[in-house]
């Protein structure tokens, strides 16, 4: 069936009516001829209200040459496709528009008007903007997942992290905090800085241990303010209540625990922003995950560091051993070549050769006990032993190597230990020898034991030249020896408080040292009487 004309015209209306699109007609003069629903939807200007208007009521005033630029174009009859620019409604809001603007002939071919459809792009830019903005972030990710996997260095991996993190966060600054309180347990240690400088916050001193700062550090997770001034817990602590004076200001506030695999929170990473609600979910969410691959590559260094520790003094161990070994050897060859020389002093000699044979056999057999412990293959052989016994057998020892003597403290009433004797006896010879070793020849060495419930503690007593405070813990690794600069330095291969500690801890102790410097050490050896053995 043929349309007529009027019946195509209200065709074309409607279809023109039911775009989705804003279909626009305007004269060579820009004065709008027609206008469809969605032009009304789109714009807000209802029909009425356009029609006979100028154009520009829907250009942006810094946009206005547009206008001249597509009307010369329909002029010369050029079609305009998809510009993409912006409008703005009747209520000022901008949009981002699509146009497509086609020149209107008369019959005689003649530009006389142009139709212009325009599309509202303003979700589908958006969507492109949040696009590009996730694919930035995705970058930064990688990269920053890439540069801290392959880096061992804790430096250079705290502060590509904070970096990082701040940046994705679009944080006006961001730090990470360790875990570690100074000396009077109060302000944290800053390690990195990105955005601001140091000084910006070091002349305040380091955050302290605030109702704020302890929700990271005790691993509760992540936490995001739109206003931390505002947070209940906020500025309560004296003598700042909250920032100090002249602090970088924080309105915005994040924070997310760094967490190792074991489950220490080795530390924070904390963002700061001067304007209210600037971080949003989606920071929260990608600082966490920078922060968990942060963790491991922390763990990663950490494990490195301490190999190569152990390396060294692995090294150094080497050197020490061979020295070690040499020594009583060449002391050895030396009055074997003199009994060779003189036979008739030859049993004078025996006594000394025998003393370095005893020697010999100690450092070997503790070479032998690291090797066993390393393999996880010490063998304990528990029996019921006496603790008198024990003390007076090991202190006769050490005084007849040593030639020194040794006070001791027992008590009254013996007790029957079930600990393997010989082992523990090497305990005692390693503590005792090394306050022989290391205090003068006069100076007093007392051992004392008492029974205190179910565990038995002796402390080793000497005033020698004591341990600095630093080295305390340390002398109980493997090879540790405390180096005294510019002193020749007593033999030995830091083996011996090792080796104690292992004793002692399989048979449910613990061995540690007090020492005041110049003054002299004690180290106490605490283990139950009989320990309660897994089957
Ligand atoms: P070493 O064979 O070097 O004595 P140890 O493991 O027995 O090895 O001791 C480790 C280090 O601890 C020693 O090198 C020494 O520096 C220090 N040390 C141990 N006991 C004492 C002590 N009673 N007084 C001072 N320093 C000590």
């Amino acid at each position: 069936m043929a349309l007529d004309d009027s019946q195509r015209k209200t065709m074309l209306a409607a279809i023109i009516d039911s775009s989705e699109d804003a279909i626009i007609s305007k004269d060579l003069n820009g004065i709008i001829t027609s206008w469809n629903k969605s032009a009304e939807r789109i714009f807000g200007y209802r029909e009425e209200e356009v029609i006979g208007e100028h154009i520009s009521i829907l250009i942006p005033p810094d946009r206005l040459g547009e206008e001249d630029m597509i009307i010369s174009n329909l002029r010369a009859g050029r079609r305009i496709d998809h510009f993409e620019t912006i409008r703005h409604t009747k209520s000022g809001r901008q949009l981002q528009v699509s146009l497509t603007v086609s020149p209107i002939r008369d019959a005689n071919g003649n530009v006389v008007g142009a139709s212009k459809i325009a599309r509202d792009i303003t979700s589908q830019k958006e969507a492109e903007e949040l696009i590009r903005k996730y694919v930035k972030q995705l970058e930064v990710l990688n990269d920053t997942g890439k540069t801290i996997g392959a880096h061992l260095d804790v430096d250079t991996i705290l502060q590509k992290v904070t970096d990082a993190t701040t940046r994705l966060s679009g944080a006006a600054f961001g730090a990470f905090f360790y875990n570690t309180t100074d000396a009077n347990g109060e302000a944290y240690m800053l390690y990195a800085l990105s955005g601001a400088p140091k000084e910006a916050f070091e002349k305040f001193g380091m955050p302290r241990n605030t109702d704020v700062f302890k929700i990271t550090f005790s691993g509760d997770g992540s936490f995001r303010s739109d206003d931390i001034t505002k947070d209940p817990r906020y500025g309560k602590n004296a003598p700042h209540k909250g920032m100090p004076k002249g602090h970088l200001p924080v309105v915005s506030y994040l924070a997310v625990p760094v967490i190792s695999q074991s489950g220490v929170v080795i530390g924070g990473l904390f963002f700061g922003h001067p304007q209210p609600a600037m971080f949003k979910e989606e920071h929260e969410q990608l600082v966490i995950g920078i922060s968990a691959q942060a963790a491991m590559a922390l763990d990663n260094a950490r494990l490195y560091q301490e190999i190569q520790a152990l390396n060294a003094r692995k090294d150094e161990f080497i050197g020490f051993a061979s020295h070690e070994l040499k020594t009583p050897l060449t002391t050895i060859a030396g009055y074997l070549q003199l009994a060779e020389t003189t036979p008739q002093r030859a049993n004078d000699f025996l006594p000394r050769i025998s003393k370095q044979v005893t020697r010999l056999t100690a450092i070997i057999s503790d070479l032998l006990d690291i090797s066993k412990i390393q393999a996880g293959k010490m063998e304990l052989n528990f029996a019921k032993t006496s603790l008198h016994a024990l003390i007076k057998e090991n202190v006769e020892t050490v005084r007849q190597l040593s030639g020194r003597a040794i006070e001791y403290v027992l008590p009254h009433e013996d007790v029957a230990v079930v600990i393997d004797g010989q082992k523990m006896g090497q305990v005692l010879i390693n503590v005792l020898t090394n306050a022989t070793k290391y205090s003068d020849a006069g100076a007093r060495i007392i051992i004392s034991a008492v029974r205190m419930g179910d565990e038995i503690q002796i402390t080793v007593q000497d005033e020698g030249v004591g341990i600095p405070p630093q080295h305390l813990d340390k002398i109980f690794t493997q090879f540790y020896r405390v180096t005294k600069p510019g002193k020749s330095s007593t033999e030995g291969l830091g083996l011996g408080l090792y080796i104690s500690r292992e004793i002692t801890e399989a048979h449910g102790g613990r061995i540690w040292a007090d020492s005041e410097e110049g003054k002299g050490t004690t180290v106490h050896i605490h283990f139950p009487i009989e320990i309660i053995r897994k089957k």
